[in-house]
């Protein structure tokens, strides 16, 4: 049986939510060769509320775009911070927000196929390790230790190369590159057409 306040609670319930998306803002995404990609990023040191509207939009951005991560550079904010979901391709992860990380410990190598939301339709094969161990901060500032041998690894290490102004073209080698320069600069000419 619905009474009053169940409604009334329901209506507080759908403000909430239309408030909490308004509130949260998709951001542009910075790509190659934009310069803010390349500088290495510095650590967060104030957990206040700019930081926490920074990293909604930036939840909001990965999975608009669609991704499973997101460094603060690519949307221009040069901070050690990324937003991870790699939960459709790893069933042990959900939403992870990462603040100042450190890889403290990466075993094996394994090929990753990878994209990056920095270089539209852009994808390669490259080396990563295998099995790897964060540590970091979480939202709050409080500390925060992942460890994964799975897809998550992968994302991990790609978002920390971000912070490091690493791109995945960084990683390649010359002959790959040299591919890749070309295709660029294809593509500018296509586009100035
Ligand atoms: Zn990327």
């Amino acid at each position: 049986m619905i009474n009053n306040s169940s409604i009334l609670l329901s209506f507080l319930l759908f403000l909430s939510v239309i408030g909490y998306h308004k509130n949260m803002a998709k951001l542009p995404v910075k790509t190659f060769p934009d310069k803010v990609l390349k500088e290495k990023t510095s650590p967060v040191t104030d957990f206040d509320s700019d930081l926490q509207k920074l990293i909604d939009d930036m939840i909001e951005t990965m999975y608009a775009a669609p991704g499973v991560g997101l460094a603060a550079n690519q949307v221009g904010i040069s901070r050690q911070l990324v937003v991870i979901d790699a939960s459709a391709r790893d069933e042990n992860s959900s939403l992870i927000v990462l603040i100042n990380p450190e890889i403290v410990c990466a075993e094996g190598t394994e090929d990753s196929e990878e994209g990056c939301l920095s270089l539209p339709e852009y994808t390669t094969v490259i080396k990563r390790a295998k099995k790897i161990k964060v540590k970091g901060l979480d939202r709050e500032g409080e500390p925060l230790e992942i460890e994964s041998d799975g897809f998550l690894a992968k994302v991990l290490q790609h978002e920390i190369d971000h912070l490091n102004g690493m791109l995945l073209i960084d990683r390649i080698g010359r002959i790959k590159r040299e591919f890749f320069n070309k295709r660029y600069a294809r593509e500018q000419t296509a586009g100035k057409k």
